[in-house]
């Protein structure tokens, strides 16, 4: 199955501000301090989902589409 998951692309943007955790629905973001990490499994439940992405106060976030079968496991660094 195809979804949408969120990347940083950007991480010299990002405030460490953790409004990405707060927003998403599901909890599929987790501090693991000194990153944070996506779990795939739960993100994929909401495949129309974009709001750690909406909410990213640094912009730093976009959103890729991938096969569930991927392993991506870093959000923030
Ligand atoms: S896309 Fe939605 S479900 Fe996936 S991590 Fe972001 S807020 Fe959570
Ligand atoms: S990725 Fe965006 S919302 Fe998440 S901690 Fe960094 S700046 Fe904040």
């Amino acid at each position: 199955m195809k979804f949408n998951y969120p990347v940083l692309t950007k991480p010299e943007k990002c405030q460490h501000c953790k409004t990405c955790i707060a927003a998403c629905p599901v909890g599929a973001i987790k501090d693991v301090d000194p990153r944070f990490e996506l779990d795939m499994s739960k993100c994929a439940t909401r495949t129309d989902c974009f709001s750690c992405v909406m909410h990213c106060k640094g912009h730093a976030l976009i959103l890729k589409q991938a096969d569930t079968t991927e392993k991506i496991n870093i959000v923030v660094q």
